[in-house]
C-alpha cells in the first residue's frame, strides 16, 4: 500500500493504494492516468455491470457482472459507519460530488487508469483538495483481486471519509493508514500483523518516533514493517478512549505537536512514555473497527441504561 501526494496551485491530489499480499508497491504513484468515469465506462465495450448513482456514490462496475447496486448499498452503510465512528458524527451530510466508485473487471483496465506499478495492488483513492474543500472523491478497485470488497473497499473508504476533516492539512501518513488498516477484516489484519513481526529484524523496525515522522512513504523493503506497525500504534492509542478521540489527538498534534497532544488526549508524558508502554503491550488484532465500536457504543448504552 502506499499513496503519492500531486502538487499543483491550489490543489492536492492524494493516491491511496491497497497493496495486494505479498506484492511491494511502487513508491508512489501519481493521478496522471486517470479518465473520467464515463470514458472509462466507454472503453469497457458496452460489456458494463452498469451504473448507478445513490445520495453519495456513483458506481460503475466496467466488464464485470458485479451488481452495482449491491456495491453502492455496501458503499452507503460503510460510509455510514466509518463517519460515525472517526468523525462522531451521524449528520446527513451529502458529498457534494458524489465518491465515484469504479469496478474493474480486469488488472489490464485497472493499470489504464493507475499507471505502470499498479497491478500489485487491489484498490486506490484519489483525493483531490482545493482551497480546502474536497473536489474529487474517487475509488479504483479490482474484482479479480481477493478481498476487494471486503478489504479493499473499507480500507480506501476509510481515506475518503478521512479527507473531509483533513481537507486543509494531509493526514500524517501512518494515522493515516494506521486508520485505514483497522477498517479492514480482521483476517487480513491478523495477516499483516504476522508479516510484519515475522520480517522484524533490524533495520526496519520503526519506533513511534520514527512513525510520527516519516513524510514520504518507506522504500518497498519497510513497507510491511510501516503498515504494520501504523496499524498497531493507533490500536494502542484507541484502545486508551475512542476512535473518534485518535483523530482528535492526530489534529492536536498537527497543531500543538505530538507532545501536547499526548498528554493532553491521552495524558502521557511524551513520546517516550508512550513508546515504553506501545512495546510492553501490543494489542492483537481483535476484530473489525467498525465492529468494535459499534460493540462499544452498545455497551455504553446498556451501561447508561441500567443506570
Ligand atoms: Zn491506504
Amino acid at each position: 500500500m502506499t499513496r503519492g501526494i500531486v502538487q499543483k496551485p491550489m490543489t492536492l491530489v492524494w493516491l491511496g493504494i491497497a497493496v495486494l499480499l505479498g506484492a511491494d508497491a511502487p513508491d508512489s504513484l501519481v493521478a496522471t492516468h486517470l479518465q473520467p468515469i464515463h470514458a472509462v465506462v466507454a472503453a469497457s465495450s458496452g460489456r458494463a455491470g452498469g451504473c448507478v448513482a445513490t445520495g453519495n456514490f456513483q458506481v460503475c462496475c466496467c466488464g464485470t457482472t458485479v451488481d452495482p447496486n449491491q456495491v453502492a448499498k455496501s458503499c452507503e452503510q460503510l460510509r455510514t459507519h466509518l463517519r460515525k465512528t472517526w468523525l462522531a458524527t451521524e449528520a446527513d451530510s451529502r458529498w457534494t460530488p458524489r465518491c465515484q466508485v469504479i469496478v474493474h473487471a480486469s488488472v489490464a483496465s485497472y493499470v489504464r487508469q493507475l499507471g505502470p506499478g499498479s497491478e500489485q495492488t487491489s484498490g486506490c483513492s484519489s483525493i483531490e483538495l482545493d482551497a480546502g474543500r474536497v473536489v474529487l472523491r474517487r475509488i479504483d478497485l479490482r474484482a479479480d483481486a481477493a478481498g476487494w470488497l471486503t478489504d479493499s473497499l473499507p480500507h480506501e473508504l476509510t481515506h475518503v471519509v478521512l479527507a473531509d476533516r483533513f481537507s486543509e492539512r494531509q493526514v500524517p501518513r501512518w494515522a493515516d493508514e494506521g486508520i485505514a488498516i483497522l477498517s479492514e477484516s480482521v483476517t487480513k489484519q491478523q495477516l499483516r500483523e504476522r508479516t510484519w513481526l515475522e520480517e522484524s529484524h533490524a533495520g526496519q523496525q520503526f519506533t513511534a518516533r520514527d512513525l510520527f515522522a516519516v513524510g514520504a512513504y518507506p522504500p518497498a523493503n519497510r513497507h510491511n514493517a510501516f503498515y504494520g506497525q501504523s496499524a498497531s500504534l493507533s490500536r494502542f492509542l484507541i484502545e486508551r478512549g475512542t476512535a473518534a478521540q485518535f483523530v482528535t489527538f492526530v489534529e492536536t498534534s498537527q497543531r500543538k505537536g505530538t507532545t501536547a497532544a499526548l498528554r493532553a488526549i491521552y495524558s502521557l508524558d511524551g513520546v517516550e512514555h508512550l513508546e515504553r508502554l506501545w512495546v510492553a503491550r501490543r494489542p492483537a488484532p481483535n476484530g473489525s473497527i467498525l465492529l468494535a465500536e459499534q460493540d462499544r457504543t452498545r455497551r455504553n448504552s446498556i451501561s447508561q441504561t441500567a443506570d
